[in-house]
């Protein structure tokens, strides 16, 4: 499996209840390396380009009011084969759902209010990290 980079982000959720380093060692302990990472807080407007896939869904407004509540952290993160392997230490988007031993599973509060983001793909992925990070931002 080739070396990927992936995009993440640790949630409001998350970040209001002190918990970056915490999602970070799991992050570590995977394997995968934290090549950038900074604490933003997001606009309305970067909330919703961010999740326009999920614009007619019913929980988009909420999604959206969460994710711009308290700060983020955006991360790139690279290893082999990054992308899969960060959505398996995620856990599924329901925390109910979730594996043991994932961040989710862990951390998460609800379905919606879940932690963290991992990209799905490598597209997304390298879109996702470009409207965060400039190049010089990322070092590996
Ligand atoms: P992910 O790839 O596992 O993050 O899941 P999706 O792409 O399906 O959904 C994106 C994000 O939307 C999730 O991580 C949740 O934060 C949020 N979300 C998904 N389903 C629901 C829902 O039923 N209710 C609420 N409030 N938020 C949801």
């Amino acid at each position: 499996m080739a070396i990927q980079r992936t995009f993440s982000i640790i949630k409001p959720d998350a970040t209001k209840r002190n918990l970056t380093g915490a999602v970070n060692a799991k992050i570590e302990a995977a394997g995968l390396r934290i090549i950038a990472q900074k604490r933003i807080r997001m606009t309305r407007a970067n909330a919703e380009t961010f999740y326009a896939v999920h614009k007619d869904r019913p929980f988009f407004g909420e999604l959206v009011e969460f994710m711009i509540s308290e700060p983020v952290v955006v991360q790139v993160l690279e290893g082999e084969g990054a992308i899969a392997k960060y959505r398996e230490v995620m856990g599924a988007t329901d925390p109910a759902e979730a594996a043991e031993g994932t961040i989710r599973k862990e951390f998460a509060l609800s379905k919606g209010e879940n932690s963290v983001h991992g990209s799905d793909a490598p597209e997304t992925a390298a879109e996702e990290i470009a409207y965060f990070f400039a190049g010089m931002e990322i070092t590996g």
